[in-house]
């Protein structure tokens, strides 16, 4: 194993002589990111192809489109975000200027997941670069032809004493760990997260962990049930339902849950009429989550698919209904296209249901009904989510994205990826014309000026 110490010591180096600094060179780097990975699209197709069967398409507009989206968004709006920012100063220090200036965190270190291997791995990248920091950058060993790809685009565009990239398991994570960085980003599962914030926590390092869990859909019958069913099966089936984000299980209100299965039939068998064999339709990973997957199928009641393929690690888009609370599909994130349905009687009673679990990354809900819409959203804590539709929400650089409690601190995506990765300094610049005498002793009966002023 490499001397990955050694390797933070180059950057920490490198940080000191203030090189990753520059808007110039910020912008730069920034510029051959992007080039780098254009230059490659083929291959980063052709590896997504490898690693979990996505197709083009699937892999422009999850992956290549947004990393190139948020490098593009950070390029535009670099000058704006590390400007000075003046703000007002109050009465008692009226003669001098306040402001704040934007400082990069330092040499940080980024976790990727291997769901969306790309997307995860180069958006908390190009916002390193774009707040000049360094950074130790580590995929997950899964998704293998992606983080063979990256490790070479990265070694050939930035030296290692800015960028590096480690491929590995374990081993590499713990080592990796062990090290003080001055920011970790983290995304993966709650599980892993925990650790890290840990071991982060032994250095007061500060971290941002994008996490996962069971996000739910909340679907009470007053929109279209096949607009429905096309938007929540289109956000489900997405990386065959490896996606942080996608809809875990819906609580529908009782009495549609007939038109709904019946809808989510007709739409999934129009997305994918033979799922098994289709070309366009994602793989699991790998075998350890595929037969995961499968024991969650086996013994429930199966209303649509189920059926699977072990040598293509394919599995049908596949609903269960009914579900109890209790089932073994209902007490961990599914992480594949498998989606249990529950009915709710009352508003109340579905959010009471969720506010009872782990406050989620996401939630959906399809709804005409205005006040039920604002009721789920002032009361039940969650990351982000969409109305009448699902997962859509990422894809706006304008808005920030993270988790809350186990799902997550910190957000990032934009601007706020910008702030994730630096920090700001208050300064008070006071001016030297004049000198106030009122807060230097003798205080006398000063305290009378003082309260008028305070
Ligand atoms: P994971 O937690 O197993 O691994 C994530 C990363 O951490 C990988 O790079 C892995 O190599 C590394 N890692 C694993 N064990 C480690 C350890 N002990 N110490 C340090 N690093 C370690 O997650 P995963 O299986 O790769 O991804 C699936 C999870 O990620 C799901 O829970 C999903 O919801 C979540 N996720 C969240 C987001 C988000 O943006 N919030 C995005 C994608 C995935």
């Amino acid at each position: 194993m490499k001397d990955y110490s050694a390797m933070l010591a180059k950057q920490k180096e490198f940080f000191l002589s203030g090189k990753t600094l520059p808007y110039k060179a910020r912008k730069e780097n920034l510029g051959k990111l992007l080039s780098a990975l254009k230059a490659n699209e083929d291959a980063i197709i052709a590896a997504l192809h490898e690693d979990l069967g996505k197709s083009p398409f699937e892999s422009y507009a999850t992956e290549i489109g947004i990393a190139y989206g948020e490098i593009r968004y950070l390029m535009k709006h670099l000058r704006k975000l590390m400007a000075k920012k003046r703000v007002a100063s109050p009465i008692t220090i009226f003669k001098a200027s306040s402001y704040t200036v934007s400082e990069p965190m330092g040499n940080t270190l980024i976790f990727s997941p291997w769901n969306y291997p790309l997307q995860l791995t180069i958006v908390p990248l190009a916002a390193a670069i774009a707040g000049g920091n360094t950074a130790i950058v580590k995929p997950s060993r899964y998704s293998k032809s992606t983080s063979a790809l990256m490790a070479r685009i990265i070694s050939e565009t930035f030296s290692e004493e800015y960028i590096a990239l480690v491929e590995g398991g374990h081993e590499e994570n713990t080592a990796l760990l062990e090290l003080r960085y001055d920011m970790i980003f983290f995304t993966g599962s709650p599980n892993v997260g925990r650790i890290v914030a840990e071991k982060a926590a032994r250095t007061l390092t500060p971290c941002v962990l994008e996490l996962g869990g069971k996000s739910p859909v909340i679907i009470d019958g007053t929109l279209d049930m096949d607009l429905t069913a096309r938007r929540l099966m289109w956000g489900k089936l997405l990386n065959a339902g490896q996606t942080c984000v996608g809809p875990d299980y819906v609580l529908v209100k009782k009495g549609y849950e007939d038109a709904l299965i019946s809808a989510i039939r007709r739409q999934s068998a129009r997305m994918y009429p033979e799922p098994l064999s289709s070309e366009e339709y994602p793989k699991i990973i790998n075998e350890k989550h595929f037969d995961r997957l499968c024991s969650l199928i086996e013994g429930s009641e199966v209303a649509l698919g189920g059926a699977s393929d072990r040598a293509s690690r394919k599995i049908e888009p596949t609903v269960l209904y009914p579900v109890k609370e209790t089932d073994p599909v209902m007490q961990e994130e599914i992480f594949g296209p498998v989606l249990p349905i529950l009915t709710y009687s009352s508003l109340d009673e579905a959010i009471a249901f969720i506010r009872k679990r782990e406050k989620p990354l996401a939630l959906y809900i399809f709804s005409k009904d205005k006040a039920a819409i604002g009721k789920v959203h002032s009361s039940v804590s969650f990351g982000g989510g969409c109305v009448n539709d699902t997962v859509i929400h990422l894809s706006n650089p304008r808005l920030p994205f993270g988790g809350v409690g186990a799902s997550g601190m910190g957000a990032y995506h934009g601007r706020r990826s910008f702030e994730s990765f630096t920090r700001r300094k208050s300064i008070v610049n006071e001016a030297t014309w004049i000198d106030l005498p009122i807060r230097f002793a003798p205080f006398g009966n000063k305290i009378r000026l003082l309260r008028k002023l305070m």
